[in-house]
């Protein structure tokens, strides 16, 4: 057996060793156990990830690739990595896979170094429209290196208008074009994107971090389906991974990807986190995630049609995919901020997100954002969806009754028992349904 593993033996250790990391350990798995996560970036990932990160293949080095490394005692890793890039190409239909990226972040970083020159020109979603921070953001290090065009969305539709992406990519010729956001509840028009991007002789690249899940589960367009020349993904959002990028590509780019991330922007890959991926991409083939991934999306659905009609403005009047943004400021006169904190105390986690032009700060935004996907990783469905829609609809229409708030944890917390989360308390997957540490009484 192994020695240390996310197991009994190395916990009683720890506990014995640093109690007050044990402690924090403790009533971080508390939290995550009684409340509801509907962070749309978070998940609950496989249990079969626990067991890798905390494993051996932690202290190996691994500098370069399989079958080309700069260290010796390579036979366990370049299986593993060979396993996760195999599945990752197999999964995503993809002609080169690079596996070795640590988050997302590097990952998007590794593609402009890979492909592009300082001083090229990259176009990609505004931040404060839904892209993401890692798609030249200005407070972003890439900023000072590329020269970043952003698309908006359009008011008050929220919708992407892609006449005036095309005008914008004709306007400024970027040598690299990105689809992809962590704000957008709406399928991107990966078709229209790809004809932009051939008129005005741009790569092409599109960022399904949040999605990677949806598309691997056959529940979302893949990009890579319509020709796309780069794809990357986040694995630990709805793909349910360890906390790391993938790049996936076509072939002729396979070598400047790899290079870009070793030895461009790295040294030894976190081969505990490679050998977790190739498990991942193993267990996303299976039927039952596949209905996950749909579920996902059903779920969303469900939340949005109740919500809808509990007067809620939902950003882009409702969502394809897997998150949701509200208009708290219209439809309930509350910034994001209180909006998150009164939530917080009923046991549902989100974020206070800025909706497109916002007039409010981002630490006041006029929104907040939340998704399905851990929600479903334990099992949740559409009664259950409709029943969140409903505690949250109360939280916002009178956030600072506190009488009300204290009935509404409750409720939050009788439903978490029902629905154990995957990975903490294994043993407890016994199907008593006390979702308790099964001493079911
Ligand atoms: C989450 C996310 C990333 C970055 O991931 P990190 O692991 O947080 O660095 C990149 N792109 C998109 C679209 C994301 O949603």
């Amino acid at each position: 057996m192994t020695n240390f593993t996310y197991s009994a033996a190395a916990l009683d250790r720890l506990q014995n060793s640093d109690i007050d990391v044990f402690n924090a350990l403790m009533n971080e798995e508390k939290r995550q156990s009684e409340g509801i996560e509907l962070i749309p970036s978070e998940n609950y990932c496989f249990p079969e990830v626990y067991a890798l990160l905390g494993s051996v293949f932690n202290n190996k080095y691994s500098e370069g690739y399989p079958g080309r490394r700069y260290y010796g005692g390579q036979e366990n890793t370049d299986t593993i990595e060979t396993l996760a890039r195999e599945r990752a190409k197999a999964v995503f239909r993809a002609e080169h896979a690079n596996v070795q990226c640590l988050s997302g972040c590097p990952m998007n970083e590794a593609v402009y170094f890979g492909l592009l020159q300082p001083g090229d020109t990259i176009m990609g979603m505004d931040l404060t429209h839904g892209g993401h921070l890692s798609h030249g953001a200005p407070v972003s290090n890439m900023s000072k290196i590329f020269k970043f065009v952003r698309y908006k969305t359009e008011i008050p539709s929220g919708l992407i208008d892609l006449d005036k992406v095309r005008t914008l990519a004709m306007e400024h010729k970027p040598k690299l074009i990105i689809c992809g956001h962590s704000s957008y509840p709406r399928e991107y028009d990966y078709a229209g994107f790809r004809k932009i991007a051939d008129e005005a002789g741009a790569l092409l690249m599109a960022d399904i971090s949040h999605l990677g899940g949806l598309v691997a589960g056959g529940a979302l367009k893949n990009p890579l389906d319509f020709g796309y020349d780069v794809m990357t993904t986040t694995t630990h959002k709805s793909l349910r991974g360890p906390r790391g990028g993938m790049i996936l590509c076509k072939k002729e780019f396979a070598t400047p990807i790899d290079k870009s991330v070793f030895p461009g922007m790295q040294g030894g890959p976190h081969m505990h986190q490679v050998a977790a991926m190739a498990t991942t991409m193993k267990l996303v083939q299976s039927d039952a995630y596949k209905a996950y991934a749909r579920q996902v999306l059903v779920n969303a659905q469900a939340f949005a049609k109740e919500l809808l009609a509990g007067g809620a403005h939902l950003v882009t009047g409702g969502t394809e995919n897997h998150l949701l943004v509200i208009n708290t400021a219209t439809g309930f006169g509350i910034t994001g901020n209180i909006a998150e904190k009164a939530l917080d105390k009923v046991g549902i986690t989100l974020n206070k997100n800025l909706i497109p032009d916002d007039p409010n700060p981002p630490m006041k935004p006029s929104g907040i954002r939340f998704g399905t996907p851990a929600a479903t990783s334990r099992g949740m469905g559409e009664a259950e969806m409709k029943q969140l829609a409903n505690i949250m609809l109360q939280v916002l229409r009178a956030p600072g009754d506190e009488a009300l708030l204290t009935k509404l944890r409750e409720e939050t917390r009788t439903m978490c028992k029902r629905f154990p989360v995957p990975g903490i308390n294994i043993s407890d997957e016994c199907g008593c349904g006390c979702g308790c540490g099964c001493g079911c009484s």
